[in-house]
């Protein structure tokens, strides 16, 4: 129970690695307000698995990359929590091609799912996170933010976006007490992934020291460090969840 009685905001719940985000949390005592872009059924029975007497959930439909949006879900937790402790930035997108095929409308749709999303909650978040001078971000960025993927320019410039949002914000909150960190996975075993044929799967396990791909699970239980007093003097940093891929 190492977040009891805590509150937060976690982005793209229903399905993934947001998902198990959601479930450790609250698995840890934490309420949590999730949103997603579409999945309705999904929200609604994610929130009666998990609602219980001492723990509140809600799933709340929200487009990450609206800032009106955002605003809104801010609002709702406040009035249904009482606060915000915590934001996991999560939602993202991948809309994968070579650059020289890549449409503007395609570059501008990731960009402001996975980078203005995170620029959109943090941004309405900050102010009642600082008046109560605590809080703690964990951004979802990805290992091909830091080394870069052919096919991927757009989503790959967008989490290396998040990286660099992630480090002014920890230098800007830090004295607030409040961390920011970020969270790059590897290859995680998710829709987002599933897209893919054996031989790609293959081709990216052979550069996988730890010979396995990721589950979700496994960047839940970083993101619940994160969160955590167990992390309170770490800030600012980029935690790899890839089983050694870059290293
Ligand atoms: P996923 O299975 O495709 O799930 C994406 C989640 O985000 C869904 O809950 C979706 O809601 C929500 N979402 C998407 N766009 C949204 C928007 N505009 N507004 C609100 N919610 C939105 O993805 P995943 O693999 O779990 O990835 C989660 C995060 O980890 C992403 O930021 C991704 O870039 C990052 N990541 C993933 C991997 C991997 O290998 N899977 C690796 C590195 C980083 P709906 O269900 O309503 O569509």
């Amino acid at each position: 129970m190492k977040l009891l009685n805590k509150r937060a905001i976690v982005t793209g719940g229903t399905r993934g690695i947001g998902k198990a985000i959601v479930k450790e949390l609250v698995n840890n005592g934490c309420n949590v307000v999730f949103t997603y872009f579409s999945s309705d059924e999904s929200a609604h029975s994610l929130e009666k698995e998990l609602s219980n007497d001492s723990v509140k959930v809600f799933g709340f439909k929200a487009d990450a990359s609206s800032f009106a949006a955002a605003d809104e879900t801010v609002k709702f937790t406040i009035e249904k929590l009482g606060g915000v402790d915590i934001l996991v930035n999560n939602a993202g997108i991948t809309k994968d091609t070579l650059m020289l095929r890549m449409s503007e409308n395609d570059f501008d749709l990731v960009i402001n799912s996975n980078l203005k999303s995170v620029f959109n909650y943090t941004k309405a978040i900050l102010k009642p996170m600082i008046a109560q001078r605590f809080g703690k971000i964990v951004n979802i960025s990805s290992v091909v933010g830091i080394v870069g993927n052919p096919g991927q320019a757009n989503y790959v410039a967008s989490k290396a976006g998040v990286i660099g949002l992630t480090k002014s914000n920890a230098k800007e909150l830090a004295s607030r007490n409040i961390n920011v960190n970020a969270v790059a996975p590897g290859f995680i075993e998710t829709d987002m992934t599933d897209k893919m044929n054996d031989q790609q799967k293959e081709a990216i396990l052979s550069n996988v020291p730890i010979k396995r791909l990721g589950k979700p699970e496994d960047v839940a239980k970083t993101v619940l460090f994160l969160c955590s007093n167990d992390s309170d003097y770490i800030t600012g940093q980029v935690l790899t969840v890839d089983g050694g891929m870059v290293m």
